[in-house]
C-alpha cells in the first residue's frame, strides 16, 4: 500500500505558505510505516521542534489502475476518510532551502494519521464537502473540497500517468489554510461535515 499527498491544492494554503498556485497538481508519497492507526497517540518526535498538522481528505484507491483518464477516474474510488499530513515544518524550510527531497520533513513514523471510517462516496457531494479540524476547543481549519485547485478526478488521472494506483492506496488530497503546529497534550479532532473522523492525543 502506498501514501500520495497532493501539495498546494487550496489556494489559501498556496498563499499562506508562500508558495506559487501549481498549474498542475503535485505530489509527493510517504510509507505504510507512516499511518497512525485510529485510536493511538501520537508521539511528538525528537528531530523536530515545529510539527504541524494538516488536515485533508483521503481517497482511497479501490482497483488497479494506470493511465487513468479524467473521465474514468471516478471507478477508481468509492470511499473517503479523513486524515492529517503531519509535517515537520522546521526540517522542511530547511529541505526547500537546500533544494532537498522533503521525506525527513513528511514521511516519518505515525506522520499520517487516518479516520477509522470511510464514507460512501454515494452520501456526500464530493465537490461540496466540508470537513475542519479542531485543536483542543478551537477549530483552527475549515476546508471545503469546491475550493481545491484539482479536483479528486484531475487527481487520480494526474497521479496515474506516473504510477500504478494498486486496491488500498490512500491520496492525501491536499490541506486548506490555517495550518500550525501541535503541542504535546494537545487533542485534534477532525470532522467531515459535523461527524467526528478521527479524535488524535498528542503525546
Ligand atoms: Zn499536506
Amino acid at each position: 500500500m502506498k501514501i500520495i499527498c497532493i501539495g498546494r491544492n487550496y489556494a489559501d494554503h498556496a498563499k499562506e505558505m508562500s508558495s506559487p498556485i501549481p498549474e498542475e497538481p503535485m505530489f509527493f508519497m510517504k510509507p505504510d510505516t507512516s499511518i497512525l492507526r485510529p485510536g493511538t497517540p501520537f508521539f511528538y518526535p525528537d528531530f523536530s521542534s515545529d510539527i504541524h498538522y494538516e488536515c485533508e481528505i483521503v481517497l482511497k484507491i479501490n482497483r488497479v489502475g494506470k493511465k487513468i483518464s479524467t473521465r474514468f477516474a471516478h471507478k477508481y474510488y468509492d470511499e473517503i476518510g479523513l486524515g492529517i499530513d503531519f509535517t515537520a515544518r522546521d526540517l522542511q524550510k530547511k529541505c526547500k532551502e537546500k533544494g532537498h527531497p522533503w521525506e525527513i520533513a513528511k514521511s516519518f513514523e505515525s506522520s499520517a494519521p487516518i479516520s477509522r471510517d470511510f464514507i460512501s462516496k454515494s452520501e456526500l457531494d464530493l465537490n461540496n464537502l466540508s470537513f475542519s479540524l479542531k485543536q483542543n476547543e478551537t477549530t483552527v481549519q475549515q476546508g471545503n473540497t469546491a475550493d481545491m485547485i484539482f479536483n479528486f478526478d484531475t487527481l487520480v488521472s494526474y497521479v496515474s500517468q506516473f504510477m500504478t494506483l494498486k486496491k488500498g492506496d490512500l491520496i492525501y488530497t491536499g490541506t486548506p489554510a490555517g495550518v500550525g503546529p501541535i503541542a504535546i497534550g494537545d487533542i485534534l479532532y477532525g470532522y467531515i461535515g459535523d461527524r467526528e473522523m478521527f479524535k488524535i492525543r498528542i503525546k
